[in-house]
């Protein structure tokens, strides 16, 4: 499993991904999750021994198994954040909290909260929430 702080780099790379950003480097981590060089790299160094991304000349890009994980992530986060900010939890801090357990809820419990929210097509922020993928 991948702690908090992975989860948060996995999904800003796969942010970047979206974007058509291929792969990432330490030096660009570090601007975007706003830390020092070596901070962004161990945690880097990281999701690459877990196998969520690779390593060529310096740069890391996501793998297969990065890019299920990033997406079921991202689900989990904007299925949680839909059903606080519709419970009135201002956005904001529907977003915060949903970065703090996205990546601790177990997959039939977001299903089922999914199912119970009329399986919302995007979340409060208007961003797409991704269909599971079996
Ligand atoms: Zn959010």
């Amino acid at each position: 499993m991948i702690t908090e702080k992975e989860s948060r780099y996995l999904l800003k790379i796969y942010e970047s991904y979206l974007q058509g950003m291929s792969s990432v480097g330490p030096q660009y981590m570090a601007e975007e999750m706003y830390v020092k060089r070596p901070s962004a790299y161990e945690v880097l160094q990281k999701l690459a021994k877990k196998g969520l991304l690779a390593k060529r000349r310096g740069k890391y890009s996501l793998t297969e198994d990065g890019i299920r994980l990033a997406e079921k992530i991202l689900r989990s986060h904007r299925i949680i954040e839909t059903m606080l900010y519709r419970a009135g939890v201002d956005l904001e801090k529907a977003c915060e909290c949903a970065t703090k357990i996205q990546d601790k809820v177990d997959d039939d419990i977001i299903d089922k909260l999914c199912a119970y929210l009329g399986y919302p097509k995007t979340c409060p922020h208007g961003r797409p929430i991704p269909e599971v993928k079996k």
